[in-house]
C-alpha cells in the first residue's frame, strides 16, 4: 500500500497516526508547528465522550486517559432571565464522559507515535493530484507523494486547495461553494491550581460542571469544568450579533485582541460559581493562555476525491453543542 501523508498533527491527524502504527502500515504526519503542543495549549478542556471510547479502548489507551482525567458527574445549568430572575435547570446524570485537559490528552497521543513519523515545521501550502499520483508541497520546499489525508483542521489548506482544483474542473459540489460561517465567538482557559478550601468543588474526584446561561442585556453562556491538579476549566460562549463568513486562512494576529476584548466585556459577569466573577476566572488563568475563537461551523458535501480526503474539522466542522444562548 502507498504511504499515507498526514497534514496536521492535531487530535483527528494523531488518532490516524495511531491506528496506522498499529496496523504496521507506513505514513508520516506533517505539522506546521515547530514544536509538538496542541493550539489550544493552556486553554481548553475535552469532553471524552461514550462515542470515542470504544476506539480509545481498542487502542489501549482508554484506562491511561482515564488516569489524567475526571469523570463528569452530573452538568448543573443555572439560567439568568431577562428580568435578573434566576431558575435551576434539572440536573442531568452523564454517562461515561469524562473530561480531560486537552494538553494531557495531546502528550499522551504524540507519545505512541515514533519522531520520525512525526514531521514538525512542515506547513502544507498546496496539494495536486493527476490520475497516478497525489503530491503535497510544504513551505519549505519539501514535497511527499502518497495518499494524502487532510488533518488539518477548520482553515483546512488541503481543503481549499483540493476545492479549487476541483471547481476549476467543474466538479465541485456547488453547495461546498459557501465559505464556512460563524455567529458565536469563545473565550477558553485553565485556572492555575486552586485552592482547594477556597473552591470545594474542585476537592471531587468527579467533575461537578456548571453552567450559567445569561439571556439579559449582553447574552452568553459559560461553563466551568473542575479538572485534575485542582484546576478549572471554562469556556464563555458570546453570540454575534450577525452571522459572519469566515476567511480562507486561519488569522492568528486578532486572537490576542478578541481575547482582550471578550475579557473587558464581560470582566464584571458573574460566574457559575457562587461568589466568584469571570474577571476572577481570567485573573487566575496564567497570563497569555487564554484564547478567542471564532466559533465556525460548515459541513462540506466533498470529503474526497481521488488519492486525497479530508477528516475532522477539515471536512465537518459543526458547534450544536454550545449553542446555551441563542439570538432573540
Ligand atoms: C473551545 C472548544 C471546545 C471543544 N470541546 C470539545 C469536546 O469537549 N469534545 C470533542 O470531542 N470536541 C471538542 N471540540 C472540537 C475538537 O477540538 C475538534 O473537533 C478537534 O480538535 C478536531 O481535530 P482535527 O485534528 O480535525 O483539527 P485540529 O485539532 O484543529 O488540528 C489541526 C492540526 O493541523 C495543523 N495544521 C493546520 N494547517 C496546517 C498546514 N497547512 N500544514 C500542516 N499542518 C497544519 C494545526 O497546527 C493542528 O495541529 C472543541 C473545540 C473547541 C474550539
Amino acid at each position: 500500500m502507498e504511504k499515507v501523508i498526514i497534514v496536521g498533527g492535531g487530535l483527528g491527524g494523531l488518532l490516524l497516526a495511531i491506528l496506522l502504527e498499529r496496523a504496521s502500515l507506513d505514513y508520516v504526519v506533517l505539522e506546521r508547528l515547530t514544536v509538538a503542543k496542541h493550539p489550544l495549549e493552556g486553554g481548553g478542556v475535552i469532553a471524552i465522550t461514550s462515542q470515542i471510547q470504544p476506539a480509545l479502548k481498542q487502542l489501549g489507551l482508554l484506562d491511561k486517559l482515564k488516569e489524567v482525567s475526571k469523570p463528569i458527574s452530573r452538568i448543573t445549568v443555572h439560567e439568568v432571565e431577562q428580568g435578573g430572575g434566576k431558575q435551576m435547570a434539572p440536573c442531568g446524570v452523564i454517562d461515561s464522559t469524562f473530561s480531560m485537559g486537552r494538553p494531557e490528552l495531546y502528550n499522551i497521543l504524540v507519545d505512541q507515535i515514533p519522531a520520525e513519523k512525526f514531521l514538525l515545521g512542515k506547513q502544507v501550502q498546496e496539494v495536486r493530484q493527476n490520475d497516478k499520483v497525489a503530491i503535497c508541497r510544504c513551505t519549505d520546499g519539501s514535497s511527499y507523494q502518497g495518499i494524502i489525508i487532510g488533518a488539518d483542521g477548520a482553515y483546512s489548506t488541503v481543503r481549499l486547495s483540493l476545492y479549487h482544483q476541483l471547481k476549476d474542473a467543474g466538479l465541485l459540489d456547488a453547495r461546498d461553494y459557501k465559505p464556512m460561517q460563524y455567529e458565536q465567538q469563545a473565550l477558553v482557559g485553565m485556572t492555575r491550581p486552586l485552592e482547594p478550601e477556597q473552591f470545594t468543588l474542585i476537592k471531587s474526584e468527579h467533575s461537578d460542571t456548571r453552567v450559567l446561561v445569561s439571556q439579559g442585556g449582553k447574552p452568553f453562556t459559560v461553563w466551568c469544568v473542575p479538572m485534575t491538579l485542582n484546576r478549572m476549566c471554562w469556556m464563555l460562549d458570546q453570540p454575534l450579533a450577525e452571522r459572519y463568513d469566515c476567511p480562507d486562512v486561519e488569522d492568528f494576529s486578532s486572537n490576542q485582541q478578541r481575547a482582550n476584548e471578550m475579557c473587558a466585556a464581560y470582566r464584571s459577569m458573574q460566574s457559575p460559581l457562587e461568589g466568584v466573577l469571570l474577571g476572577d476566572l481570567f485573573d487566575m488563568t496564567p497570563a497569555g493562555t487564554m484564547l478567542a475563537l471564532p466559533r465556525e461551523e460548515g459541513m462540506f458535501v466533498t470529503w474526497t476525491h481521488g488519492k486525497i480526503a479530508l477528516m475532522g474539522d477539515g471536512s465537518d466542522y459543526s458547534r450544536q453543542y454550545c449553542k446555551g444562548v441563542r439570538k432573540q
